[in-house]
C-alpha cells in the first residue's frame, strides 16, 4: 500500500525506522524486538540505508522481508550519494520489481573521512535530482528529510526551507524531520514551510535518549539541541542507567503527547532495532490522540 493512500484514511500515522541487522546475533536480536513492535499494528515501517555503514545489499533483503513476507507497508530508504544514474535506476526498479511503492529518498552523505561527495555523476547533487529520477520510473510515494533546527550544511533555516521548497517541487509527497527535543523549533518550522508553499505531511521524527552516551552522540549526529533542563537531569544521575532511561522516557512521552495535542500529523520512531522504549511511549499515548 501506498503511503499517500494511508493519508486519505488516517489522520495520524505511526511509523517504525529500523537498520538491517549487521550479523546473526543482531538478527536474532532485530526479530524479537520487531516481533515486539508488530503488536502495536504500525501504519508503516522503514529501513535505512548505507547508514551507519550498514550495505545494500542488507537493505534491500529487509525492505524485501518485510514487505513481502511480514505483509507490512514499508518504506525503503536509499540515497543518492556517489551514485551513478544508471545505478539509481537498476536499483528502484529492482525495489520496485519487488512491490515496493514507497520510498524515502536522500542525498546521503559522504562515507566517513571523506569530503569527496559526487565524484562519480554529478547528476545527483541532491535529493531532489534523485526524487525527480525516481518518480519518472513509477509513481511512488515519495518520502524525504526535513531539519527542524536546519541541515547542518545550510547557512541558515530559511535557506534550507528554499531548498526544501525544491526539494517538495521534485516530487516529495511527505516529509519525515530529523530527530529533536524542541517542539517549539518543529512548530516554527512547520509554519516557515506553509509560508513557503510545501504543503504536504511534516512527520516528526522522535527518539527517545535512553543512556547518556547517547546525548552527545546525536548532537554530534544530527545537530539536534537537548534541553538543558533535559541535559542536566541526565548528567545528575549519570551513574543510574535505569533512572535516565525513565528520564528520557518520560520526556519524549511528554513530547510526543504535545506534538500530537498541537496538531503533528503522527510520529515517526526511530527504534534503533529495539522494541522496549518505542512500545512503553506507544502504550502510553491517549488513545483520543491515535
Ligand atoms: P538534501 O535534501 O540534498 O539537502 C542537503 C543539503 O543541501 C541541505 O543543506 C540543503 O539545504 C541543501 N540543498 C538541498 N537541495 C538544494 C539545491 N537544489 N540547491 C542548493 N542546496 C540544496 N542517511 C543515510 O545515509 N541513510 C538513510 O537511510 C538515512 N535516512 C534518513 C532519514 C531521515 C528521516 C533523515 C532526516 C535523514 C536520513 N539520513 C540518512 C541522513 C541524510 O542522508 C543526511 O542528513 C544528508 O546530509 C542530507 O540528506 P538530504 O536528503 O536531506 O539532502
Amino acid at each position: 500500500m501506498k503511503i499517500t493512500d494511508l493519508f486519505t484514511r488516517k489522520k495520524r500515522t505511526f511509523s517504525f525506522e529500523f537498520f538491517p541487522p549487521r550479523d546473526e546475533i543482531s538478527a536474532v536480536d532485530f526479530g524479537i524486538n520487531v516481533g515486539q513492535l508488530m503488536k502495536l499494528d504500525p501504519s508503516f515501517v522503514s529501513v535505512t540505508y548505507g547508514a551507519g555503514g550498514s550495505t545494500q545489499e542488507r537493505t534491500f533483503a529487509l525492505v524485501n522481508y518485510l514487505h513481502n513476507k511480514i505483509g507490512l507497508t514499508t518504506m525503503a530508504h536509499y540515497t543518492c550519494v556517489n551514485a551513478t544514474h544508471d545505478k539509481v535506476t537498476a536499483d528502484i526498479n529492482q525495489l520496485r520489481n519487488n512491490g515496493i511503492e514507497n520510498l524515502m529518498l536522500l542525498r546521503g552523505d559522504p562515507p566517513v573521512g571523506s569530503n569527496v561527495f559526487f565524484n562519480r555523476d554529478t547528476s545527483f547533487q541532491h535529493a531532489s535530482d534523485l526524487i525527480s529520477v525516481a518518480k519518472t520510473i513509477y509513481p511512488f510515494s515519495v518520502g524525504a528529510a526535513a531539519y527542524v533546527e536546519k541541515h547542518p550544511e545550510a547557512s541558515s533555516l530559511k535557506e534550507d526551507i528554499q531548498n526544501l521548497y525544491i526539494k517538495y517541487k521534485a516530487g516529495t509527497d511527505f516529509l519525515v524531520t530529523q530527530l529533536f527535543f524542541n517542539n517549539e523549533a518543529y512548530f516554527n518550522y512547520v509554519t516557515m514551510a506553509r509560508e513557503a508553499g510545501i504543503t504536504c505531511r511534516i512527520i516528526p521524527g522522535i527518539i527517545p535518549i535512553t543512556s547518556s552516551k547517547q546525548i552527545q552522540k546525536f548532537m554530534e549526529m544530527t545537530g539536534a539541541q537537548v534541553p538543558e533542563t533535559l541535559a542536566d537531569k541526565i548528567k545528575a544521575n549519570a551513574n543510574k542507567p535505569d533512572k535516565i532511561y525513565q528520564i528520557g522516557l518520560d520526556f519524549a512521552i511528554e513530547q510526543c503527547i504535545q506534538l500530537l495535542e498541537w496538531g503533528a500529523p503522527g510520529i515517526h520512531f526511530y527504534t534503533l532495532n529495539k522494541s522496549r522504549a518505542t512500545i512503553e511511549i506507544y502504550e502510553t499515548l491517549p488513545k483520543r490522540l491515535m
